[in-house]
Parts: structure tokens; C-alpha cells; sequence
């Protein structure tokens, strides 16, 4: 067995793995039978595994391994008075423009990236419009190709639900979370009062968030419901530099190390614009293909915003009071927030591989282990002998209770190779006449297609 490491080469278009995803059950589009939804998807059985591997390197890596971390999980719905205070009510804002032939809603800050001018939501309307009337030749409507436009609009993205609502008015509508941190903010008080958690420390949250995006595009890049991955680390007033240095570290490594992305794909983008209490903010971006780069985490000095606003709209004093000195402050904030739709399909792209094994070329995904969606593939290597099929059998029975293993059965044992590879099954197992006679497998490796020999009862240490 042998690959011809200098004919590797990874994913062409974000198409291939579009359609790859959905042939091979990791995402399919949301309410497909129904013609689909935009910005919507749902995770298949293999996309759901390699998802809650995602999730647990990120709480392994920032709760687990960490010393004064804390988990929580906050429900979705919340106090309407939260995203007021927050803010999200006024200015959680994309800039808009409407296409006048055929009403196509395109946001104003990406097309002008995408022609090259360097923009942000955060710009003002009036210099996002100027800039907007300047570039406007170069731009088309995505949808008709006219480039005719309206004028620059703020739209906002938070998406409204009736919950609790029986007066069919809604005036006071229960808003879905346009993001997951606001329930590390409530309960920040929570955690110092029911952990004795003493100042410097960190709360982390998976939470979903959902954003009434313009165009939600580029399949899991931008849509409408996501999940986010959020650290907020609260430090005393002015004690921020040295934490937001070594947390920035820590998340770039997260990437590189746990999720085994390969480093020259990403890079740091630090925001030219920054919102007027911020006092730092750097992206970590991926090189999707087709797209190019993109964020896929945000890394925010906030100074004592949050706090402030919550203390301030709910009456209830958020200052921490130190242990030794009795002083008492708002702490200030560094956040870590990553969308685990993008990582995921970072992760995707990352790890998808067309190379030559034995003079074949095949696709493998050379996921890092811990992230595969099965970890081994228990094959028969006869269909037909009843025998083989029922010693395969026992040892799935035996490796199921290991590990997420499957059985396969169907095509010749060289296909059914490639069929795990192409998922990222790190190890097929194989069990044939020799194993009748002395208890031993065959273990093939997915990434060099080497097969050694093991005895069965010694499998699931040698999995681990
Ligand atoms: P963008 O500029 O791309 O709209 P953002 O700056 O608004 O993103 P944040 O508010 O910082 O994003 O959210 C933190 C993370 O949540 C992002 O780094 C991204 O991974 C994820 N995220 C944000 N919006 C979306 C979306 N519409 N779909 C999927 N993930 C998203």
C-alpha cells in the first residue's frame, strides 16, 4: 500500500463539497421536501457527529482544561428588555440596498468588498452610501444582474416570535437571540454568587443565535439560524491587554492544534472600524474555496459595555466586589465568539483530499481522529459467508460498546475501503478465514492504507 504524497491536492469549489456533504449525510438543506429554506440547513447523522466533536474539543479546550473557566447553558428566549439594553433593538444593523428591477436585497458592506473597497456594517449610512454611489458601476444585482438600486438602508436583523403573547398584538415581541453571549451577561452574577468565582475568570456557552440576514449565501457561511461557540473572560478595569493577547493565542492554536487546520489557510483580520466602547477587535478568517476568506471567529476587547448596560436597564448592581480590598467594579469584558457553522465547514474543506492510494486516486477526508464522525469500520470480507458475517459481527458487538463503530457489508472489500475514507473513518477492521482460525484482523490505516494484523480482544486499546 502506498500514496503518492506529491499528488495530494484538496477541495476544488465550495460545490464539491456542497453536493459531498449532502451525498454523504453530513448536512442536507433545511425543509428540503418543501423546496428548502433559505439560510437553513439541517445536520445529518454524519454531520451531527462531526459537529458535537467540534463541540467537544471547544468545551474540552475552554472549560475542562482550563482552571477558572465555567460552563453554562442559557435558554433561548429572554426578557424583550435585553435586547433593548444591548442595543440589538436599534442598531444591530445591516446596510441595505433593494435592486429596483427585481427587489433582490443585497448587503451594502459585502458587494463594496467584493468590488475591493474596504467597508463594514459599522461605517455610517451616509459614508457607506457615498461609497456605495462611488463603486456603484462595478456592482450587480446577484440575483437579476441589473445595477439599478435604491437607496442604503439600515435593516435589522433580529427575528421577533409571539411567545407569551395572547393579545395577537405582539407589541412587546419575545426577540430569538441575534446573539448567544447575552446569557453569559445575565448570568454573570449567578455564576461569582453560586461558584464563589473570583475575578479573573471565564464563562462559556454554546448557544443558537439567529439573524434575519439580507441574502444568506454561501451554504453554511451565512444563515439565518447558527450556533456560537462564546467565551467571555472578565478581568478588572484596565487589566485587559495581557489576557486579550494570550487568549487570541489560545484561540489561533485551538484551530491549528485540536481542529488540525492547516495554518497557512487562516489568518487574522484586525477591524479597522471599532464600535465606540470596544478598545480592540481581530477575526480569525479561514480561505474557503470559491469564497476566499472569511471570518469564522471574533475576538472582542469590550471594556465594561455589557455590564454596565444590564446593571443600568434591570436596577440590579453588577459590580464585582474583590475579595481582599472590598473595592468593587464593573468588570471589563474580552470575548471569544465563534459561528460552529463556519468552523464546521472550515473543518470540512479543510480536511477533504483527493490523493493516490496504490495507484488510484480516491477522496479521503483526513479528518484529526478525535473529529470523525466514526471512528472504526467493522467489514466481513465476504458477503457471502455466513461464518465471516457472524465473527464480524461479534466483534462490531464488541467494539460498539468501545466506540462509534459501523458495519458494512455491501461491494467489494477495496470499495467499501474507499467508502470509509471518504468519510474519514480512521480505521476498517476486517475479519476474514484467518480470523476464524486465530482471533486476528486486519487494521487498515485511512490515511496510508496500511493493514497490520491484531488480535481482537487487544482492538479497542489499540483504537484508543
Ligand atoms: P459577519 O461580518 O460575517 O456578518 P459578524 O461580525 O456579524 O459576522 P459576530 O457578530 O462577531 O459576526 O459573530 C461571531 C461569529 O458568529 C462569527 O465569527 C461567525 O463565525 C458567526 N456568524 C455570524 N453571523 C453568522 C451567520 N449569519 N451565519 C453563520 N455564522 C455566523
Amino acid at each position: 500500500m502506498s500514496t503518492d504524497a506529491g499528488k495530494e491536492r484538496g477541495v476544488d469549489n465550495m460545490d464539491e463539497i456542497i453536493s459531498f456533504a449532502k451525498r454523504k449525510g453530513f448536512v442536507f438543506p433545511g425543509s428540503e421536501i418543501y423546496g428548502g429554506m433559505a439560510g437553513i440547513y439541517d445536520f445529518g447523522p454524519l454531520g451531527v457527529e462531526l459537529l458535537n466533536n467540534i463541540k467537544k474539543a471547544w468545551w474540552k479546550a475552554n472549560v475542562y482544561d482550563k482552571r477558572n473557566y465555567y460552563g453554562i447553558d442559557s435558554a433561548i428566549f429572554k426578557d424583550p428588555r435585553v435586547w433593548e439594553a444591548s442595543g440589538h433593538t436599534k442598531s444591530f444593523n445591516d446596510p441595505m440596498v433593494e435592486c429596483r428591477s427585481c427587489n433582490a436585497r443585497l448587503r451594502v458592506d459585502k458587494e463594496l468588498e467584493k468590488v475591493g473597497v474596504n467597508a463594514d456594517e459599522k461605517m455610517s449610512e451616509d459614508k457607506l452610501q457615498e461609497l456605495f454611489d462611488e463603486y456603484k458601476h462595478k456592482i450587480k444585482c446577484v440575483k437579476c444582474g441589473s445595477n439599478d438600486f435604491g437607496k442604503v438602508r439600515a435593516f435589522n436583523l433580529l427575528a421577533q416570535s409571539n411567545l407569551g403573547d395572547f393579545t395577537g398584538t405582539n407589541e412587546n415581541p419575545a426577540y430569538l437571540p441575534g446573539e448567544a453571549c447575552q446569557g453569559i451577561y445575565l448570568n454573570f452574577k449567578n455564576v461569582v454568587d453560586s461558584m464563589h468565582a473570583q475575578i479573573p475568570f471565564g464563562v462559556a456557552q454554546i448557544g443558537k443565535a439567529f439573524r434575519n440576514e439580507i441574502s444568506p449565501r454561501n451554504f453554511l457561511f451565512r444563515t439565518r439560524e447558527f450556533e456560537q461557540a462564546d467565551t467571555q473572560f472578565f478581568v478588572k478595569p484596565h487589566e485587559n491587554e495581557k489576557e486579550y493577547e494570550r487568549i487570541k493565542k489560545e484561540r489561533w492554536d485551538w484551530y491549528v492544534n485540536e481542529l488540525g487546520i492547516n495554518e497557512n489557510k487562516l489568518r487574522w483580520k484586525r477591524h479597522d472600524n471599532l464600535v465606540f466602547y470596544a478598545k480592540d477587535a481581530w477575526d480569525i478568517e479561514y480561505d474557503f474555496p470559491s469564497y476566499g476568506f472569511g471570518e469564522i471567529e471574533g475576538i472582542h476587547d469590550r471594556s465594561d459595555y455589557d455590564l454596565t448596560v444590564h446593571s443600568r436597564a434591570s436596577g440590579v448592581d453588577l459590580r464585582y466586589t474583590d475579595q481582599e480590598t472590598g473595592e468593587k467594579y464593573i468588570p471589563w469584558i474580552l470575548e471569544t465568539s465563534a459561528g460552529l457553522g463556519r468552523v464546521f465547514l472550515a473543518v470540512l474543506c479543510d480536511a477533504y483530499t483527493k490523493d493516490i492510494l496504490d495507484g488510484k486516486e480516491r477522496t479521503v477526508l483526513k479528518l484529526k481522529k478525535n473529529l470523525a464522525p466514526i471512528k472504526v469500520a467493522v467489514l466481513p470480507l465476504l458477503k457471502n459467508k455466513p461464518e465471516l458475517v457472524s465473527k464480524a459481527e461479534e466483534v462490531f458487538d464488541l467494539l460498539l460498546r468501545e466506540t462509534n463503530a459501523i458495519f458494512d457489508i455491501s461491494g467489494s472489500i477495496g470499495k467499501r475501503y474507499r467508502k470509509q475514507d471518504e468519510i474519514g473513518t480512521p480505521h476498517c477492521v476486517t475479519v476474514d478465514f484467518d480470523t476464524l482460525k486465530d482471533n486476528s484482523v486486519t487494521l487498515r490505516d485511512r490515511d496510508t492504507g496500511e493493514q497490520i494484523r491484531a488480535h481482537i480482544e487487544d482492538l479497542p486499546k489499540m483504537l484508543k
